[in-house]
């Protein structure tokens, strides 16, 4: 995996929307950024007409080298007004390791975005637990359309349920603001469908045409297999926030989209056993040290 900011910045010349991926905000999901450089490589092998052009960033790569989540502080809550105000007003000496890594991509994707109206920001994300391939989107039918086309279980409302994430800012700044989830961490088949998605997203923006896309049948059938029949619409109905003093451990054998019965217990902390809060399905348990996010409930949504 290569280590420069910058995976690559494609532009035909033709006019169209402006396309920002990241891939890697959190050091030990290196699958997204190992898929864009397969997409970037692609579409300059076979000089892809793409209307509009695509910037390929990677995210925390002080986390990236280290395989960790974070150095000092998670980089996927940070993106806020407000903290990155207080960011700019310090001395660039006195920010640490994300406050840096925030500082440089700011500097990258707002210009490249300057004065352009059609604006898509997808940034790629994976689980530490396993079963988790879906959507993160506002309510915006303009992002429901666009996460249509990956056909996997769209979530709702989990932007809204943490400050801070890259995704939301994005989305309140004039993007089009999507996450995509692919799986587990170290599974290979992470990175194959973040490519899937990155073509597919492509697509839904109207940088390529479906006859323009290399491989699309494969594309889709990957993402189709991965959405393994789940519905197609939830809503985050609760969050178990946890702290490094709460000693939270999930217990084994859960994935993302394990069905859970009121009551059911999913993890134990210092207080004793953590129950589910209501019936639903499991998403994101927590399998790693680093994570204030202990598990999420979503529903179906009628
Ligand atoms: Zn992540």
């Amino acid at each position: 995996m290569s280590d420069h900011r910058i995976i690559g910045a494609y532009d035909s010349g033709l006019p169209g929307p402006v396309v920002v991926f990241t891939g890697g905000i959190h050091g030990n999901e290196p699958a997204g950024v190992i898929a864009l450089q397969r997409v970037y490589q692609q579409l300059l092998d076979m000089q892809v007409p793409v209307r509009g052009k695509i910037l390929f960033l990677t995210g925390n790569k002080a986390a990236l080298r280290e395989g960790k989540r974070y150095i000092d502080q998670d980089l996927n809550r940070l993106w806020a007004r407000q903290s990155i105000t207080h960011i700019r007003a310090k001395a660039a000496s006195e920010r640490d390791s994300e406050e840096r890594e925030l500082m440089e991509l700011l500097a990258l994707i707002e210009p490249f975005g300057e004065g352009k109206e059609d604006r898509y920001f997808f940034d790629f994300h994976t689980t530490s637990g396993e079963g988790g391939c879906f959507v993160v989107v506002s309510g915006r039918p303009e992002n429901q359309r666009a996460a249509s086309f990956l056909h996997v279980p769209v979530i709702y409302g989990l932007a809204t349920s943490m400050s801070g994430t890259t995704n939301r800012y994005m989305d309140e700044n004039g993007w089009r603001g999507i996450g995509f989830e692919a799986g587990q961490h170290a599974d290979p088949g992470s990175a194959d469908r973040h490519e899937a998605a990155a073509w597919l997203l492509l697509e839904s923006c109207g940088c390529l045409s479906p006859a323009e896309i290399p491989g699309l049948e494969v594309w889709h059938e990957r993402l189709i297999r991965a959405a393994k029949g789940l519905p197609q619409h939830l809503e985050v109905t609760y969050r178990h926030h946890v702290a490094p003093e709460d000693q939270f451990v999930m217990h084994k054998g859960f994935e993302t989209f394990s069905p859970v019965k009121q009551g059911e217990p999913l993890a134990c902390d210092v207080r004793g056993e953590v129950r589910s809060p209501s019936e639903g399905y499991l998403l994101m348990p927590l399998y790693q040290k680093q994570g204030e996010d202990g598990f999420f409930i979503v529903k179906r949504l009628s």
